[in-house]
């Protein structure tokens, strides 16, 4: 299909949103993205972008100007601070592994959607959307926006999602995150370190030429906490909890000032993933928990698949329909997979921890190469070449 000229909504400019609005401007449609925000601005928080995810950035003409750092290794440790293995990135078989400052890779992108055309309308949140030969999108402004089409990247809470694949039901995992930034004084080098505690587990890994440390720190319980990102918690809370763990990561939980605390829910991957002149992508369709770190790969993929198919197409309904064939089957299976992930973990009989980790040791001796390529569905697959 001809995108010269279409007019084309895109609800928030997230990771998604800002892709998929670059990807099309560059095709030439007519791109305006709304935004409920002030500004193109994020929570200090890091982001993992395996190979999947590099190589749409990459088709996207933005891997060069990627402010990461390229990521060696994941180590596998005891709570205590034992390594139980390491798995090498260098021999992924694309070994395009990088860690990311979700501030800057949102700059990237706007800057980029924003070079290629598209225009941004900040502080209008979408409260409104009528499917349609000509769909329309409405925010609390006031203001209607007709077009050819609407593409909801809205995140966890879309509004799209419930208008093409009505409410979700999503429930509480019984485990909560806590997300924060620290100085990097140790000077850890480019290598994500998980830490695997009784019912608990820290990730840590270096952003910004190696300044930072981004943390993710996990915990199952049975009290509730919204599925926001914007809830804070004090970092007196996030010591007790891990104050069993060894001196790594107490000294890192030492240097923590500010602290985000989010609640893990399950959401159902959305069965309606377009209709009518509307499509969904990202967390709005499938949020995921972040076990496998692809919820971002999986918009960026999404992003690309959505223009490559709307450009191949003979019409918009068709290329609507070959969008959601691509997409989700993959996405079905790493979302599937990232639920699984948790419990390995947090393994809390000791018994059963050992054997677990006995089990990971052997692996990583007799077999580091498969231990690593068993990731290869994910991170091996390129869209931007699969056949179409
Ligand atoms: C603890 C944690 C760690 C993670 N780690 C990783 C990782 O290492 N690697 C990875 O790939 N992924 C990771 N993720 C997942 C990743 O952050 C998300 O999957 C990704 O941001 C989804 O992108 P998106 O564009 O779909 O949505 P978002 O990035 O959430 O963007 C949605 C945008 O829409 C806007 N919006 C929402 N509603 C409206 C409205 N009504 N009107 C207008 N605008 C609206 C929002 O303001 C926002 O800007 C992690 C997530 C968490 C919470």
């Amino acid at each position: 299909m001809q995108l010269d000229g279409k007019r084309i909504a895109v609800i928030g400019a997230g990771i998604g949103g800002l892709a998929v609005a670059r990807a099309l401007a560059l095709r030439g449609a007519d791109v305006t993205v709304f935004e409920q925000a002030a500004g193109i601005v994020e929570v200090g928080a890091g982001l993992q972008i395996s190979p999947n995810g590099f190589a749409v950035l990459a088709a996207l003409g933005l891997a060069a100007a990627l402010r990461s750092e390229r990521g060696t290794a994941v180590q596998l440790c005891d709570y205590r601070g034992a390594e139980v293995l390491r798995l090498d990135l260098g021999r992924l078989t694309r070994a395009e592994y990088h860690f990311v400052h979700r501030a800057d890779l949102i700059a990237l992108l706007a800057e980029g959607a924003r070079a290629a055309g598209v225009r941004m309308r900040l502080l209008q949140k979408v409260t409104g959307l009528q499917p349609g030969a000509r769909p329309r999108i409405e925010t609390a402004s006031g203001a209607c926006f007709e077009a050819d089409l609407v593409i909801g990247a809205d995140g966890l809470h879309s509004v799209a999602r419930t208008v093409l694949d009505g409410a979700a039901a999503p429930f509480f995992t019984r485990q909560v995150a806590w997300r924060a930034l620290i100085p990097n004084h140790a000077g850890r080098g480019p290598k994500v370190r998980l830490h695997m505690g009784p019912l608990r587990h820290v990730v840590s890994y270096p952003l910004r030429e190696g300044s930072l440390l981004n943390l993710v720190a996990v915990q199952e319980r049975a009290a509730w906490t919204s599925e926001s990102w914007s809830q804070t918690d004090d970092p007196q809370a996030l010591r007790a909890a891990f104050a069993d763990f060894g001196s790594e990561v107490r000294d890192m939980l030492a240097a923590v000032e500010t602290v985000h605390l989010w609640g893990l829910f399950r959401h159902r991957v959305a069965r309606v993933w377009q209709r009518d002149g509307v499509a969904i992508l990202g967390d709005a369709a499938h949020p995921t928990l972040p076990f496998m770190a692809q919820g971002a790969c999986m918009a960026l993929e999404d992003a690309w698949v959505l223009a490559d198919a709307l450009s191949r197409a003979g019409t918009l309904a068709g290329g609507l329909a070959r969008y959601q064939a691509r997409r989700e089957g993959r996405v079905r299976r790493v979302v599937a997979a990232a639920s699984r992930n948790a419990w390995k973990y947090h393994l809390a009989a000791p018994p059963l921890r050992w054997a677990a980790h006995a089990a990971l040791r052997l692996g990583g001796a007799l077999a580091p190469e498969r231990m690593i390529r068993q990731f290869d569905w994910i991170y091996a697959h390129d869209v931007t070449r699969e056949a179409a």
